[in-house]
Parts: structure tokens; sequence; C-alpha cells
């Protein structure tokens, strides 16, 4: 049921030369970090990608096909980019489902002590 999914930290526009098509203003960087949303809750993990794609040739550049220029300028990129802290938020679904079961054992236990019969 839970998905692994990424959200946009940060967008980076490069000067450098598409390894593909050699313009130099097509270069994207884009920085994604990991969350996992299911019914339960919301999750962001301290997982982080990157991905460069080129707007010109529309290509996605694979760090393969990085030059040593790019290299550095991602290397740069990388230490400037803040990831989100890791966090958890809990929804509604959780919060309703904590609650039952805590009157349950509530329930359970006065039953088991004889103050609650029925
Ligand atoms: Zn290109």
């Amino acid at each position: 049921m839970a998905s692994k999914q990424y959200f946009t930290l940060k967008e980076v526009r490069l000067n450098n030369n598409c390894p593909e098509c050699y313009s130099n203003d097509g270069l994207v960087l884009t920085f994604k970090q990991r969350f996992v949303e299911n019914s339960f809750y919301k999750a962001i993990s301290t997982d982080r990608v990157e991905e460069m794609h080129c707007h010109t040739c529309h290509t996605d550049i694979f760090p393969i096909r990085w030059t040593d220029g790019i290299d550095q300028v991602v290397a740069y990129q990388r230490r400037a980019v803040q990831s989100k802290p890791k966090s958890l938020k809990l929804k509604k679904l959780a919060w309703v489902f904590i609650i039952v079961d805590l009157l349950i054992i509530v329930l359970i236990v006065l039953f088991s002590m004889g103050i609650l019969t029925f």
C-alpha cells in the first residue's frame, strides 16, 4: 500500500554544455527527496536523488554521461541544497485507529477488573 514518491527540493539551471546536443542553456539539475505516503501517515526520509534533463534536446542526462565540469557543479550544488528534515506525520485514520485501540484496551481492563459487567 505504501509507495515511494519524491518531491522536488530544488531545480538548478546549469550553464554547462549538454553532453548530447552541446547546447549551454538546456541543462537543468533537479534534486528530489523521498517520502512515503499511505492512508496512515506521510513520512519524509533523508534519501535524495539527483536528475539531470536537457530541455533543448529533451534527454535525461545520466551520471555516466556527465563531464568533469558537470560533476563539479553537481558536487557544489549537492552541498548547497538543504534537505528537508526527516519527519513523520500521522493522518486522521491513524489517530482513529490509535483511539479505538486505546478504548478497547480500557474496556478490557475495566471488564477484567470486574468494574464493568454486561
Ligand atoms: Zn541537450
